[in-house]
């Protein structure tokens, strides 16, 4: 049982759906109040423990857009206090979601599945999104991190995943009578296997559209034409997946952004010398929770961290989880998960 300080303007409905509990369980642990409508700023009141504890996300092989969206509702429900938008839609017409945790002023986004066989990516943020819910509404820590407290200052805006169409193709989850499967047959070769694929179902690369020297890229990427990785596209932000996100960033005061993507057990936090002094604080944090690799350049440009870093100069991260070939397995999630935990959270905490 934890206790709860009434606030100026707060209702017991306010504070039951703050917890994630129902309003019926407050009042049982509160027998004391005997009108809910006359309850008294600094009053301390009890909150229960929510009585559901079942697990919702489970890691599996083939998790994709429906699994996620059935998830998403089964965690709104249990936890009401998670909110769940959309920030667009896809060339297909698919929703992307984003979950909004917390009520702090400080803003964070974590985003998934900008690359379409990298699925994993999503079920690793919806595992955080359940688990950090979870921890909040039972008032439990997880490892040292005070999760109450991270809720009261922080709100971490998730987008599980960029890419729906790209991951329903890698995943042979496209009606092959559709014109979209069509193309995307055809930009693969004709090959019915699509896993490695990575752009959107188009044959755009999601990570190579925005505006931060995309010219460059341009001249520097092998692709010249729709491809399944690799192709800019014929302007920045020419998809509605990348202008989905970029508008949804530009519409927040974001203090850290990471795009979580599979290849290599990586961090990679500069570009172009425009990150800001504490990118290189913050990600050797990052390094010591997880046990990756800080990178600060490559040769790449137009990607969604480097747009960040160049138009807010504030820390944006890519995080390469995991190693082999895309997809990696399902049964390499455990494993990602112990490592990217502490990023996950690190990264609310800074
Ligand atoms: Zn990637």
């Amino acid at each position: 049982m934890i206790k709860h300080t009434v606030k100026k303007g707060e209702t017991l409905y306010n504070i039951a759906k703050k917890y994630g509990i129902n309003l019926n369980a407050l009042l049982v642990a509160n027998s004391s109040i005997r009108n809910p409508a006359l309850i008294q700023p600094g009053q301390v009141i009890n909150i229960p423990r929510p009585a559901v504890q079942r697990t919702i996300v489970i890691p599996r092989e083939s998790y994709g857009y429906d699994e996620m969206l059935n998830d998403l509702q089964s965690l709104e429900e249990l936890y009401p206090f998670i909110e769940v938008n959309s920030i667009g839609s896809t060339v297909m017409g698919r929703s992307i979601p984003v979950v909004k945790l917390g009520h702090g002023k400080k803003e964070v986004h974590y985003n998934g599945s900008f690359h379409a066989n990298e699925w994993i990516t999503t079920v690793l943020l919806m595992k955080f999104i359940e688990n950090y819910a979870k921890a909040y509404a039972s008032g439990k820590k997880i490892g040292s991190f005070n999760i109450q407290g991270l809720f009261d200052t922080t709100s971490l805006w998730i987008v599980p995943m960029v890419n729906p169409d790209g991951v329903q193709l890698v995943q042979g989850k496209i009606a092959t009578n559709t014109k979209a499967y069509q193309t995307a047959l055809m930009i693969n070769s004709g090959s019915r296997d699509f896993r490695g694929w990575k752009a959107n179902i188009r044959g755009v690369d999601l990570n190579d559209q925005f505006p931060a020297h995309w010219e460059t890229e341009v001249s520097r990427r092998a692709a010249s034409a729709p491809s399944p990785q690799n192709y800019p596209g014929n302007a920045p932000l020419s998809e509605p997946e990348s202008r989905a996100i970029a508008e949804f960033t530009q519409s927040h005061n974001f203090r850290l952004v990471s795009a979580f993507h599979t290849q290599g057990e990586e961090i990679y936090w500069g570009y172009r010398g425009l990150e800001p002094n504490e990118s290189q604080l913050i990600v050797t944090r990052l390094v010591e929770v997880s046990g990756y690799e800080a990178v600060r350049y490559v040769e790449s440009d137009a990607g969604y961290k480097d747009w960040f870093i160049q138009d807010w100069r504030r820390p944006g991260f890519t995080v390469e989880c995991g190693l082999g070939v895309n997809p990696l397995p399902i049964a390499q999630f455990w494993d990602i998960w112990s490592k990217v935990i502490g990023i996950f959270l690190m990264g609310i905490y800074v």
